[in-house]
């Protein structure tokens, strides 16, 4: 069969790849052009391709299951495996990948492009050409790529057949990045961490992150309420080297001594929960032939860096369906598969809904209210005060069980906080400790 893809980000790659191994002739269209001789790339219509990206476990599976060989390449390219040590009964475990998304991107982009069945193009695509009520191919810059089945793997912000399916539903989840990436200075030792993949610690209004990745880089992160505009100087870079100085754990690793930086300081707004079928409004598909995934179905709060692990679920299992050349009917391969996103892909964006409300709610100072179910944040917090509820709160951290699981440790949770447990602060800088810095610094 014939597929158009439109997007090389990770979804398209994926399944561009995959597509081709089982037999498929793929052309997968992006207005990128690659990476710049000299190794830069910019990527302007992917404004999170230089933040922080951690990569779950569940993405090396995918890879190993369609990919064998990517793993080792990303190894090969300087990630490195993040591990979980051993802990009583439990052995020690991989849980993800540390590598910046460029290079994630870049391994994957070199695989399908010496993959004899994948044709890299670049281009802006205009529409999808539709031919006797199915789709026939993308417009691409005005000429036509025919093909017998479309991909729309055009991400978060494509707009590759809008009037085709029925509006989605979500909103914007409130809250702003700011980042930059750090490398180690020969010689020097990691900072501390807390958890496999680097450091991470929530404070009322604002949390930070610094994330291990490949080559001995870093990645460090303020995340603020989008709605908090003295915090939104953080993005002045004498701002940002100020307040990382002054939170334990982020100066360590940014302490001129062990790293410099090797990007400017990058701001990232407009986060959002969406999600999006595949069917129109009368539940029917509108264009056989046309088949959305990846951040085109669903995008999700990225402070949980769950965005790639949905998006190359939804590859692998669409592959998975579709199969070899000539095999399935197109209509019904699309409504299994919008069945199969709605169980395991929409659980995700629902569980993001809530607790993002809850948590900008918590932020604006709101104690817990008992009245409601428990939201997801709240019931994993409870595992601080009671580690026996770790056996459901780990598998839904990890994803390995979907937000359903956590029903099971409600009751417990909520008796812990009628109790008045609340989870202890980390110590560091207020918000407002933030905002004096911001502002003695001249911004
Ligand atoms: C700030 C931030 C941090 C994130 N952190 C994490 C994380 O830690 N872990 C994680 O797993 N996920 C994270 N994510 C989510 C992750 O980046 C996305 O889930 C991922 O990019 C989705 O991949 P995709 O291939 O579906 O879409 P994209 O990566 O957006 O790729 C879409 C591609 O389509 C192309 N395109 C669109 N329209 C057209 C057109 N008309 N013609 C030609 N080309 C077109 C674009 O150029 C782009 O290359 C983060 C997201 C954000 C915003």
């Amino acid at each position: 069969m014939r597929v158009a893809i439109v997007g090389a980000g990770p979804t398209g790659l994926y399944a561009a790849t995959a597509l081709a191994r089982h037999g498929h002739e793929v052309t997968v269209v992006d207005r990128d052009p690659g990476p710049a001789p000299g190794g830069d790339w910019e990527r302007k219509g992917v404004m999170q391709f230089h933040h922080p990206h951690g990569l779950r476990r569940q993405i090396l599976t995918a890879l190993e299951a369609e990919l064998p060989e990517v793993r080792d390449a990303l190894l090969a390219a300087g990630a490195e495996l993040c591990i979980l040590p051993a802990e009583g009964s439990r052995p020690e475990t991989v849980v993800g990948m540390a590598c910046r998304r460029e290079v994630f991107e870049l391994v994957l982009r070199r695989t399908a492009a010496a993959e004899s069945g994948v044709t890299l193009r670049c281009g802006h695509v205009e529409d999808v050409l539709r031919s006797r009520g199915r789709a026939a191919g993308l417009r691409v810059d005005g000429a036509e790529v025919a093909a017998d089945l479309v991909l729309n793997a055009s991400g978060r912000a494509g707009r590759i057949g809008d009037d085709l399916r029925a509006p989605g539903t979500g909103r914007d989840c409130g809250l702003s990045y700011v980042s930059r990436q750090y490398e180690l200075l020969p010689g020097a030792e990691p900072g501390p961490v807390n958890a496999p993949v680097g450091l991470i610690s929530r404070m009322p209004g604002y949390f930070f992150a610094v994330f291990l990745q490949d080559n001995r880089t870093l990645s460090t992160t303020f995340c603020r309420l989008s709605t908090d505009r003295e915090l939104a100087g953080l993005r002045v870079t004498e701002a940002f080297e100020a307040a990382a100085g002054a939170v334990p754990g982020f100066a360590e690793w940014t302490d001129p001594a062990r790293t410099r930086p090797i990007t400017a300081v990058l701001p990232g707004g407009h986060l959002h929960n969406a999600y999006r079928g595949q069917l129109d409004e009368e539940g029917r598909v509108a264009l056989p032939g046309l088949i959305h995934l990846g951040d085109a179905v669903c995008t999700t709060n990225p402070t949980a860096g769950r965005g790639i692990t949905t998006s190359v679920l939804q590859a692998q299992h669409l592959v998975s369906l579709i199969g070899g050349p000539g095999s399935r009917d197109l209509e019904t391969v699309t409504l299994e598969f919008d069945r199969w996103c709605a169980e395991q892909i929409k659980p995700w964006f629902d569980d993001h809904m809530i607790w993002d409300a809850e948590q900008l709610r918590q932020w604006a100072g709101a104690d817990i209210d008992l009245s409601r179910p428990l939201a997801s944040g709240y019931i994993v917090e409870a595992a601080q005060a009671d580690p026996s509820l770790m056996r459901y709160v780990g598998p839904y951290l990890s994803m390995q069980a979907l937000p359903a699981t956590l029903a099971a440790a409600e009751p417990r949770a909520r008796e812990i906080y009628a109790g008045g447990w609340r989870a202890p602060l980390p110590t560091g800088p207020s918000r407002d400790d933030l905002v004096s810095l911001i502002s003695r610094v001249g911004v």
